[in-house]
């Protein structure tokens, strides 16, 4: 074999080793595409399956929620527990972070922001507090109207018993 022969040999295995290379890589992309795909897809379904065996979860606490003989009452009343626990501490929350319900779609919103983060309502909280002052001054009426009223029958009740005293 001459040297040419011999230069030639070699490029073409080297050709060929960087074909068959090239064709390597290209299928473990491809495997590794593949393996990707499915990887998304199985977590995306059994995501979805957690998905809805919480909505059958809720259904279930909906419908045995009452019965002391169902045979998950401990669940139930564990989670009874850890509700009213959670609407404690979120209560407590809400006011630590000086916080408001939408007026629109009753969300919990901060009273600095400009919109709700659910509904896009722009948040009005001045508007809110001349509700409470109108609110305030509503429950004052009505208490002065009750208590004039109380004063009335009471004046009423003290002139027939005058009345009555006299007869
Ligand atoms: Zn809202």
């Amino acid at each position: 074999m001459g040297f040419v022969d011999s230069v030639k040999g070699f490029a073409s295995k080297v050709g060929g080793s960087v074909e068959r290379g090239a064709k390597t890589v290209s299928a473990n992309s491809k495997k590794l595409v593949e393996k990707t795909k499915i990887k998304s897809e199985i977590s995306g379904l059994e995501s979805n399956i957690n998905a809805d065996y919480i909505v059958l979860g809720k259904a279930m606490f909906e419908k045995i929620c009452d019965d002391p003989e169902s045979e998950f009452e401990n669940t139930v009343s564990d989670i009874k527990e850890k509700n009213k626990k959670l609407s404690e501490l979120k209560a407590v929350l809400m006011s630590l972070e000086d916080k408001m319900f939408c007026t629109n779609c009753g969300a919990q919103i901060s009273k600095d922001q400009s919109f709700c983060d659910k509904c896009g309502q722009k948040v009005q909280v001045e508007e809110n507090v001349a509700e409470q002052a109108e609110v305030t001054e509503v429950i004052e009426g009505t208490v002065s109207d009750v208590s004039e009223t109380v004063e009335t029958k009471v004046e009423a009740t003290v002139d027939s018993a005058d009345i009555k005293d006299k007869e």
